[in-house]
């Protein structure tokens, strides 16, 4: 599964986004999107690949959604090699 994500430091607030994808992309008030945390329903997985394409700054990213926090590390949760400090 899929969801939208948007980089504040590369987004330039064109809006574009939010007008080829109105379904999921809001803008606040300055003009910057605001999308959904959550998957990206099936029936708009094209329309978000588009938005995503037509992005100018390529702010505007599929990712994949977590599955949830990391398992914890096995063993005593040293990493070989690695140097403790204290
Ligand atoms: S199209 Fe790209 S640059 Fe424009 S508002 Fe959307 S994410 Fe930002």
């Amino acid at each position: 599964m899929k969801r939208l994500r948007v980089d504040p430091i590369a987004c330039d607030a064109h809006g574009l986004c939010a007008e080829l994808l109105p379904e999921l992309v809001e803008l606040d008030e300055w003009g910057y999107p605001v999308v959904p945390g959550g998957p990206v329903p099936t029936h708009l997985l094209a329309h978000a690949r588009r938005a995503v394409s037509a992005c100018p700054t390529l702010a505007l990213l599929l990712v994949d959604v977590e599955r949830g926090p990391a398992p914890p590390p096995q063993g005593n949760g040293k990493v070989p090699g690695q140097v403790q400090c204290g």
